[in-house]
Formats: C-alpha cells, structure tokens, sequence
C-alpha cells in the first residue's frame, strides 16, 4: 500500500506517456517486496535537473529517456565512466548525498547481445545501422565486448563518422549509407535506426538482398515482433526484437537503487504482458 514511507521513482522524458518502464518497474518492486512506487513524468529540459534531484534527496530516483539523456548526464554529481563515455545517462539516485548517474542502455545492449548469441560479440563483425542515441549504447557496448569491426551505416553520413571518430575505438568504419552493406558478410547485424516502429516503415536491412548475416539484433520493439525479425527469421537467421534490452537495462538500473539483485524474470513476464496488450515505444 501506498503510504508515508513509499518511495517515489520516475521515468522522464517528453513524450513519456508511451513509456514501458512503469509498466515493468511496478512489478519488479512488487515482486521484490520494496517499499515505492514508479511513474511517468512529462517534463522540459529545463525542468529535468531539478526533478531529477528532488526525487533523489526525497528517498527515490529513476530514469531519463529521450530527448533529456544529454542534459541528465550533465545534471549528475558523479556520472559513472559509461555515462562520461557515452555523454548520456538514463538511470540516477542518491548516493552519500551526491547525485549519481548510469548508463544502463549500455548493459542493457550487451546482454541483448549474449542471450540472443549464447556469446559475446567478442571477435565478430558487427554492422550498425544508425547514429542516435541507442547506437552510441550499442557501440559502446560492442567495442567494450571486443568486436573485431563494427561497420556504421546511417541515412545521415555525417552522424556515422562523427560517431565512428568518437566512439568507434580504432575499430569502426562509415558505410555510404547509399551502397547499404553490399556483399560484405557481417557476424551481427544491428538496427538502431527508428524504422520498424510504423507497421509500414521499410526494412533497415533486407536479408533476402543481402549477405545474410550470423544474426540480427533489432533495438525496436513493438506488439509482436518487428518487420525485421519477421523477414530474418523467415531466412533462417536468429534474431530478437528491442524487449530484452529494455528489460536488462531496467534490471540494472533497479540495481543501481536497490543494491539487490533486480528480478529479472518478473521484469520479462511484465514486458511479455506489454507487448500482448499492445504497448509500444
Ligand atoms: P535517435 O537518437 O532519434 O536516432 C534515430 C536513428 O534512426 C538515427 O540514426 C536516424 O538517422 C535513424 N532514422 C530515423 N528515421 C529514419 C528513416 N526514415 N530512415 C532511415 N533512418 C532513420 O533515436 P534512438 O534513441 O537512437 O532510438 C532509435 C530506436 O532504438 C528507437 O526505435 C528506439 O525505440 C530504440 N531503442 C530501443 C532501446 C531498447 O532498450 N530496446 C533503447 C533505446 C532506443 P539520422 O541520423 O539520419 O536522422
């Protein structure tokens, strides 16, 4: 029941009605016994700073989603070394009275990555379509895990070498995003792009044209499974929507507050449950 001792957590960002994140975190508390409660808070960018603090020195915390992650990051006390890295931060809370920030998309994408490989991306040829904000976690990730190359392609070729410079350690390289990947083979494909998420976008990536790669890793998730994942599958590749990361990456940040093991398959049964009704975004 909710009370005087609750504490109050929140997902912010604009727009954030759509939001999953109330939807599994509720049930993780409930699952874990936790004494709090999680919303969703529609807010400028200018207010995040200070909702981001009042929510943390009154006993709770939570997390920042688009277009805010920039201006959280800035916002924190002490960013971790992923947050420095990736210039954003989507997990914060109170910590000996500092405000602390994580990158938990980061996390989040890497276990993606092994529960759809059995692996890591240790070794392997990556292609990465997309430049935003998801493709900076996920290169991230894909360097930390040791990809031998990660190939960038992006409808902007600018936002792919920026980010191949900035982040790509040595090991990235731009794709004209006009050529799309060719006869090159590629270990992993990777959609961060935003198609996918209208039933009537184009595919990212058409494996009946292409190569076909080891296995394809979508970030988009919506009820059922994407367009992509459809056409992979239907060519024999294995393949996984965006709905695990989301979950790992709410994990890690019920970690960050809680310091106890996050309850993971009850976060899972949540988001199963999302998707059956409808939810997307
Ligand atoms: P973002 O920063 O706005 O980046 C969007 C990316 O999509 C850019 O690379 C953009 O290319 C590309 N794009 C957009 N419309 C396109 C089109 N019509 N044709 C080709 N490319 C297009 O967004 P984001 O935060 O990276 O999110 C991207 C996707 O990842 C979203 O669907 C989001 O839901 C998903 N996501 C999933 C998770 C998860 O936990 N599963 C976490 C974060 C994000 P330009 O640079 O040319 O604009």
């Amino acid at each position: 029941m909710i009370g005087a001792s609750t504490r109050l957590f929140a997902v912010l960002g604009d727009p954030v009605a759509h939001s999953l994140s109330p939807g599994i975190h509720n049930p993780a508390i409930e699952a874990a016994g936790v004494d709090a409660v999680y919303v969703a808070l529609r807010c400028g960018a200018a207010e995040v700073s200070g909702l981001m603090r009042g929510l943390a020195v009154g006993g709770g915390g939570g997390n920042v989603t688009l277009p805010h992650k920039e201006a959280a990051a800035a916002a924190v006390d002490e960013p971790s070394k992923l947050v420095v890295r990736t210039g954003a931060c989507n997990t914060f809370w109170l910590e000996d009275g500092r405000l602390r920030g994580e990158n938990t998309d980061v996390a989040g994408f890497r276990g993606a990555v092994s529960s759809l490989l059995g692996h890591t991306a240790r070794g392997l040829h990556v292609l990465l379509l997309g430049a935003g904000g998801a493709a900076r976690a996920a290169i991230v990730g894909l360097t930390l895990d040791g990809a031998a190359s990660v190939a960038i392609s992006n409808r902007t070729e600018s936002r792919a070498r920026q980010l191949a410079a900035e982040l790509g350690d040595g090991r990235a390289r731009v794709l004209p995003p006009e050529d799309g990947p060719g006869g090159l083979r590629f270990d992993l494909v990777v959609n961060s792009t935003a198609l996918g998420l209208q039933s009537d976008d184009p595919l990212p990536f058409d494996p009946s044209t292409s190569a076909p790669p080891g296995a394809v890793l979508d970030l988009v998730y919506r009820p059922g499974e994407t367009a992509l994942v459809r056409a992979a599958r239907a060519h024999g590749i294995p393949a996984a929507d965006g709905a695990e990361m989301l979950v790992r990456q709410g994990a890690q940040a019920f970690e960050c507050w809680w310091r106890r093991p996050a309850p993971l398959e009850a976060m899972r049964r949540a988001m199963e449950a999302l998707r059956r009704e409808g939810g997307a975004g």
